[in-house]
């Protein structure tokens, strides 16, 4: 059964219902299938089908008697036509079929006592894989024919095969409260009932694609991690409209994710637009927080000007709306692959995808009336008056933006905030030397 498992899942792999089989004849292995009716332009070409034409190729004969055949799904009646045809002996199945099952589920062609060759059927063999495996491929697939919304845009499936580095499971919500209809996608890997959830929120051009140096060390440690890509970004539903893109939207749309995933003993990791807007999350649900991992990031309060490097990155945003982002992220990372840079581009295939990028650096809060500016100094004061958990802080010395100057006015709000992890190498995609941080954050915040 698991050869027949590991069939499914090639099936799944190739765009078919993952459903695999094996046909043993005296403790050998003689016959195998997949589905793929899809690929081959043929309603016959179940998995059971496709292993029994092998088995009696093998055997040089039709009639498949003393054979047993493990099927990952019920087999339907065509299947188990087939089987009693073949004089089949024995046949195992793993997962009920409900809606074709025709070993019992829906009717039972294998105990209709006027056939006159009977086959042994054994059900529920290592159902919960076998059976898991459709419903994750089924959830899948739903994901992928939902509707997207007149005034988003969705970047195909296939922008991300293949990205390095990058192998966790696609999440998605598109019922939030603040985003009805935008589908918001996040990774959420490890235990529910983890000692520490690790909440880390990206920034602008990134996505959830910046954790996956950070992701393993905290799974290692076995706590749970969730990445949300934010709308405009990664695999989220994307704005066709810039104005779309305003601060109090995205707050929102997080302070929901929170709620609706009921994240408990958080510890905040932030950088960039993660902290941005990240940092005024807590002070609206206090006790779901447990620490904070700062990352160059700023609170953008309109009470300081913003930093000379963070107005030249503008201004450049603005003369090259159409940035290679690949190349951004090589600039201040020459130990990435071509490869792991394009998987930054991934989400962005053209310009209609890139509202976001042209909207964001327009969105960081410059003067006191600016939107989210009042929240950033709520935040502030919550900080410095009312935080009661564990900080770290880690800073990319090569960021012209958001680099130590910043980061040291930020620790200075931070009450209990110890010195901070000075990273020479590092540029402002801190988490690309992510590794090493988590390591050192999975030591200092305790559960
Ligand atoms: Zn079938």
């Amino acid at each position: 059964m698991r050869e027949a498992l590991s069939l499914a899942e090639q099936a799944g792999q190739a765009g078919e219902v993952p459903v695999g089989a094996v046909v043993v004849y005296q403790g050998q292995v003689i016959g195998r299938g997949r589905n793929a009716p899809i690929a081959g332009h043929d309603p016959s070409a179940h998995a059971e089908i496709v292993a029994l034409r092998e088995a009696a190729r093998h055997l040089g004969n039709y009639r498949l008697e003393g054979c047993t055949l493990y099927v990952t799904l019920e087999p339907c009646a065509m299947c188990a036509g087939a089987m009693l045809h073949a004089r089949l002996e024995r046949v195992v199945f793993g997962a009920p079929d409900p809606r074709t099952g025709a070993a019992g589920s829906v009717i039972d062609l294998f105990a209709r006592s006027e056939l006159n060759h009977q086959t042994q059927v054994t059900g529920a063999v290592l159902a919960e894989p076998c059976g898991q495996l459709l419903r994750a491929f089924f959830r899948a697939r739903r994901g992928n024919a939902e509707p997207v919304r007149e005034d988003a845009l969705r970047t195909p499936e296939a922008a991300f095969a293949d990205l390095p580095g990058y192998p966790w499971a696609p999440h998605y919500l598109s019922d939030l409260p603040a985003a009805p209809g935008w589908r918001i996608h996040y990774l959420d890997e490890g235990p529910r009932d983890a000692p520490l959830t690790w909440l880390c929120l990206h920034g602008n051009p990134a996505w959830s694609y910046l954790y996956r140096h950070m992701i393993p060390e905290f799974l290692a440690a076995g706590h749970r991690v969730v990445a949300p890509d934010m709308p405009g970004f990664g695999k989220s539903d994307k704005p066709k409209k810039e104005s779309q893109h305003r601060f109090g939207w995205h707050r929102q749309v997080l302070l929901d994710l929170v709620e609706r995933l009921d994240l408990q003993r958080v510890i905040l990791v932030v950088q960039d637009w993660g902290g941005i807007l990240g940092l005024t999350l807590p002070m609206a649900a206090p006790d779901r927080y447990r620490g904070l991992l700062l990352m160059n990031t700023t609170l953008a309060t309109g009470q300081e000007p913003l930093s000379p490097g963070f107005l030249a990155w503008r201004q450049w945003c603005a003369s090259q709306p159409q940035y290679d982002i690949a190349r951004l992220f090589l600039r201040g990372n020459p130990q990435m692959s071509p490869a792991q840079a394009q998987a930054y581009a991934a989400p962005f295939p053209d310009a209609g995808h890139r509202a976001a990028l042209r909207a964001f650096p327009l969105r960081v809060p410059a003067a006191i009336d600016d939107e989210g500016a009042q929240e950033a100094r709520q935040a502030q004061a919550f900080f410095q008056r009312d935080w009661q958990g564990q900080s770290l802080m880690a800073v990319g010395m090569q960021d012209p933006v958001l680099g130590e100057p910043v980061m040291r006015s930020l620790q200075q709000v931070i009450a209990g905030c110890p010195e901070p992890l000075l990273l020479a190498q590092a540029g402002h995609f801190v988490q690309e030397h992510g590794q090493q941080i988590a390591e050192a954050a999975v030591r200092h915040f305790r559960a």
